[in-house]
């Protein structure tokens, strides 16, 4: 296991103890004012208020809530990307809503402006799209479609915590977001989550909802804030259990303080796969960043004729190399009844491949992938039959 190179990879290290072994001490594990601190600090790096912000256990958590807070449900439909996160089609089709699938560009997996509209429907009461790898795509043009119709945005910014539009972070485009702390992620709490929502009354409402439905939250930490009978329920409205807590919180502050060094190190590595592959026959480089856009680097994929990929993806893995794909288009999940063509998603999902992107890189094993991919795709293109 130890010499193989991992696509996604943590990097957790003694600040991160540290910060735990403080929470121990304080006596208290569960949501609390390192919650809070964390939240404040999340809003203020996204560039909304903190009371908008709620950390939650997980983006998926922060996915069905926001299905929930728009009253989605049988006979409507949502628009969304195939190439998603399962829990995108999840989290519309068990609120009895539709998933409806956009199609993307096949070489930013991100879908246009223009795929967003060609599957708007009357019946259409919310849109949901993701940054693909961090890449911000068309989601200033996508959000004021958005508002031209009066849809609702959703944006999964799960892969796009330091991704921005001339300035403007990736899930402040629409009126509510995610972001994900999954183990995976960029930045990482073990598991967690950031639910953004714009309207502050629809706000409060997610916090309940967050928890248990109750009214105040604070109670459960401060007993002395409530005069008396603080033991009593006050619950209008059901609510579930989906808060963080002040462990994986004290993790995150210190992972958001890093995220810059985490980022610039990652670009590092891309621009390194970029000068490394770009004279690899047959192989085609990550798109352009479009001038404004920044990216968080989640995600470096190279893309070649679908008759070697697969191919490919298990030579590597017997150098020692792990590849993956993101995502497997939701289309073709039967339980999400997807209907009709999606040829971008689908030429996407036969010729894409990620390589290991990750802080942790060193220099040789950045070298050592680039070594690899090029012999692998050069010699399968090389024992194709020729046409
Ligand atoms: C990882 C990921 C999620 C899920 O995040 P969790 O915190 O594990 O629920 C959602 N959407 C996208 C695009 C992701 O990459």
């Amino acid at each position: 296991m130890s010499d193989v190179i991992n696509v996604f990879q943590p990097s957790l290290g003694e600040e991160e103890l540290a910060a735990i072994a403080e929470v121990f001490a304080s006596g208290w594990v569960g949501y609390g004012s390192r919650a809070e601190d964390f939240q404040a600090q999340f809003a203020a790096h996204i560039g909304v208020p903190a009371e908008n912000m709620i950390f939650i256990n997980s983006a998926t958590s922060g996915l069905f809530l926001a299905v929930e807070l728009l009253g989605l449900g049988p006979g409507d439909e949502v628009v969304l990307p195939s190439q998603g996160f399962v829990a995108n089609a999840n989290s519309v089709l068990a609120a009895g809503a539709r998933p409806v699938f956009c199609d993307v560009d096949p070489h930013t997996l991100n879908p246009g402006v223009a795929d967003v509209e060609r599957v708007l429907s009357p019946r259409t009461k919310a849109v949901m799209v993701l940054h693909y790898g961090g890449y911000p795509g068309e989601i200033a043009e996508i959000a004021a479609l958005c508002r031209q119709r009066g849809l609702p945005l959703i944006e999964d910014a799960a892969c796009a915590p330091a991704s921005a539009v001339d300035g403007q972070r990736c899930g402040s485009f629409g009126d509510m977001a995610v972001w994900s702390f999954d183990s995976r992620k960029i930045i990482t709490t073990g598991d967690g989550g950031m639910l953004f929502v714009r309207d502050p009354s629809v706000a409060r409402r997610a916090n309940r909802l967050a928890y248990h439905g109750l009214e105040d939250r604070s109670s459960f930490t401060t007993a002395a804030r409530v005069a008396s009978r603080w033991w009593d329920l006050h619950v209008e409205e059901t609510g579930r259990r989906l808060i963080g807590n002040d462990m994986t919180a004290a993790i995150g502050s210190v992972q958001l303080r890093r995220l810059p060094e985490f980022v610039r190190r990652r670009r590092e590595i891309a621009e390194t796969y970029d000068g490394l592959l770009r004279d690899v026959e047959g192989i085609r480089l990550p798109p352009p960043i479009p001038t404004g856009h920044a990216t968080s680097y989640y995600f470096y994929w190279v893309q070649m004729p679908a008759e070697v990929r697969d191919q490919v993806a298990e030579n590597l893995l017997g150098r020692g190399i792990y590849t993956t794909f993101r995502y497997a288009p939701l289309h073709h999940v039967p339980i999400f009844r997807g209907v009709g063509e999606l040829p971008g998603t689908d030429e996407a999902t036969r010729t894409t491949l990620l390589l290991p992107l990750h802080q942790r890189l060193s220099d040789a094993e950045v070298h050592r992938v680039a070594k690899e991919v090029r012999r692998a795709v050069e010699g399968r293109l090389g024992a194709l039959p020729r046409t």
